[in-house]
């Protein structure tokens, strides 16, 4: 992080001291609940200060980025409610960061490289040695020769070579890794994001936004620091894992500093992780491409496509955003809280209605035969807001669940000779049952009592189907993994710190254990035979036009499949917090 005064001089000279903050998404994926919770750092922070925020496609990897995740996160964001000052894309600076490129490349501060991968690799490994090597022996790295094969051969070039080799990268006479252009950083700084850098390497490749107007691509390192400039933005704020990279001493300023280029503020924070689930793009895309999860919407996923399709609204996950704070420390949260957000957010506002899951049918012997009317609260907390009344036919349905064979003193379900109260309706009491070939209850029999209505229910109230109820499928989704923190052994604590290793770009938690063995088997349950209230079954059509609770089974939206011919509902949330979370 960087806050010198010097930064602050130049930010209140180009701006007048306004703030301008960006957004810049790889559009190598959707976006998450972590990038909402940056979009919400940025976005916030840029308001606070009568500022405002560029949504920035980091787009330098073609072979990763794709049209589809760029119109998703547009969709996101503004979803999400956040207004972005001006939509840019590193890719409208190809032509200013090629001319960067020359320009280093004059200075003798850039040069061609031909080592592999591998060979970059070992030179790395020898740079690493000459540190330690360094502060064994109590030698000053700066006097001390590198070791043979510490810098790349190619380092010493002269300019006239390195500018027709670039040109020759540039006009696609080189094949793919067969060079690259490499910042002439300082191979004996600490800061080993300071060792030479790639700043351009070959791809031939479409590029989504740029097409095929170049065939050599800056690199992330290389781009960003001079795109936060080109824009003026004033406060760069980042996850942890790119501190070194904009440490006084690291590139982004080494950088800036050789080219002569606006310097802006620098911050990080840390990256938000949530319990049972995975954030990181790259495992993302294993669930999907291997099928553990149907899409980048899946509603098991914390996308924020995948979030909406199962219910959850926008304030919602801006208050939860909100309530995790910004910080420096380890930022894991309980997927509880989240949970919570939506919870509460619905409980106040949403309607009841009725749907059995796993219906098991009940005939009532001494039904009349007309339906009976029966008034039910859209919102028994709110008398005010208004009843709709259900039809109670001689055949009525109740979960399979609500119902055992021999009774139990915890039991609060209908059972031979026990009686219940049918939610707002009328008391029932088991006259007997049959069993299908495998010895399950298959049907009830039941008496209604007539003058039951607005008595004092017995010990069970179930929720229960009539016969003009619709069939539909419920979709019923838990944790996606077991283990609190996938791939990592210890079983994540509040409060304790967890550890994290840094793989490139990608903060990731140590994989001690394959985090895909821990996938919760039981993620998604699909109730296909679910029997739903009219008043839902009329409304299938509308994806996420409504949320309403399913009494005693929780909170409930219109999946996108959903159809009025079969109509398809999502769990968003249960109606407590589960206990084994
Ligand atoms: P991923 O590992 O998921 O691919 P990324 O950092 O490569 O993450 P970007 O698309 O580059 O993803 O992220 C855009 C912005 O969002 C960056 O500024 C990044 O720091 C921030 N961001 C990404 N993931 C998180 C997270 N889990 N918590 C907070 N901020 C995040
Ligand atoms: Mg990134
Ligand atoms: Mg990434």
């Amino acid at each position: 992080a960087v806050n010198s005064p010097e930064c602050l001089a130049a930010h209140v000279s180009i701006t007048g001291g306004k703030w301008q903050t960006r957004f810049p998404p790889e559009p190598n994926g959707y976006l998450h609940i972590g990038h909402a919770k940056a979009m919400q750092f940025n976005f916030g922070l840029a308001a606070k200060h009568s500022g405002c925020t560029y949504l920035r496609f980091d787009d330098t990897n073609p072979a990763a980025e794709k049209q589809e995740y760029i119109d998703s996160i547009r969709d996101s964001v503004d979803w999400l409610g956040h207004k972005p000052f001006k939509v840019t894309y590193s890719s409208d600076y190809f032509d200013e960061l090629y001319e960067f490129a020359l320009k280093l490349i004059r200075q003798g501060k850039a040069y061609v490289c031909h080592q592999t991968k591998s060979e970059t690799a070992a030179s790395r490994q020898l740079l690493q040695e000459f540190q330690l090597y360094c502060s064994r022996k109590c030698l000053p790295r700066y006097g001390t020769p590198l070791p043979f094969g510490a810098a790349s051969p190619y380092r010493c070039r002269s300019v006239k070579d390195n500018l027709i080799l670039f040109d020759e990268m540039k006009r696609g006479l080189w094949e793919e890794g067969t060079c690259s252009l490499r910042m002439k950083g300082d191979l004996r700084s600490d800061v080993t994001s300071m060792w030479d850098l790639a700043a351009y390497r070959i791809k031939f490749e479409k590029h989504p936004h740029s097409s095929d107007r170049y065939c050599i691509y800056p690199t992330y390192d290389y781009t960003h620091c001079l795109v936060d400039s080109l824009e003026n933005v004033t406060h760069s704020l980042c996850t942890l894992e790119f501190e070194t990279r904009q440490a006084p001493n690291g590139p982004y300023y080494w950088l800036l500093d050789s080219l002569g280029l606006y310097k802006p503020i620098t911050w990080e924070f840390a990256r938000c992780n949530i319990t049972h689930n995975v954030l990181s793009k790259r495992k993302l895309n294993r669930l999907i491409t291997e099928g553990h999860v149907t899409g980048w919407d899946d509603p098991r996923l914390l996308t924020i496509e995948g979030l909406r399709r199962r219910g959850y609204t926008p304030t919602s996950i801006n208050r939860f955003c909100f309530e995790l704070g910004t910080t420096r420390n380890d930022n894991t949260q309980h997927f509880s809280k989240l949970e919570r957000c939506i919870r509460e957010e619905l409980d106040d506002v949403v309607y009841r209605r009725f749907a059995v899951l796993d219906p098991l049918p009940v005939i009532i012997s001494n039904h009349p035969g007309t339906p009976l009317p029966v008034n039910c609260p859209l919102h028994p907390k709110f008398p005010e807001r208004g009843i709709r009344t259900l039809n109670l036919t001689s055949t009525v349905f109740i979960e399979r669940s609500d119902f055992r064979e021999f009774d139990d003193i915890n039991f609060y379900g209908l059972a031979p000779g026990k009686s219940v109260r049918l939610l707002f309706g009328y008391n029932i009491t088991c006259t007997g049952f049959h069993k299908d070939a495998s010895g399950n209850a298959c049907l009830l029999k039941a008496i209604y009592v007539p003058d039951s209505l607005n008595t004092k229910p017995p010990k069970g109230t179930l929720h229960w189907a009539s016969a003009d109820f619709v069939q539909g499928e419920v979709r019923v989704y838990d944790k996606l993994f077991q283990a609190e923190v996938p791939g990592k052994k210890d079983d994540f604590k509040q409060g304790e710190q967890t550890h994290y290793q840094t793989e490139g770009s990608d903060a990731v938690h140590c994989t001690d254990v394959d985090w895909l063995s821990q996938l919760n088997p039981s993620s998604l349950v699909v109730h296909e035979n679910a029997l739903l209230e009219p008043s839902i079954a009329c409304m299938a059509d509308k994806p996420l036009g409504f949320r309403f609770q399913l009494q005693r089974l929780g909170y409930f939206t219109i999946d996108r499949e959903s159809t009025l011919k079969k109509p398809v509902l999502n769990r968003i949330v249960t109606l407590r917090e589960s206990k084994d979370l």
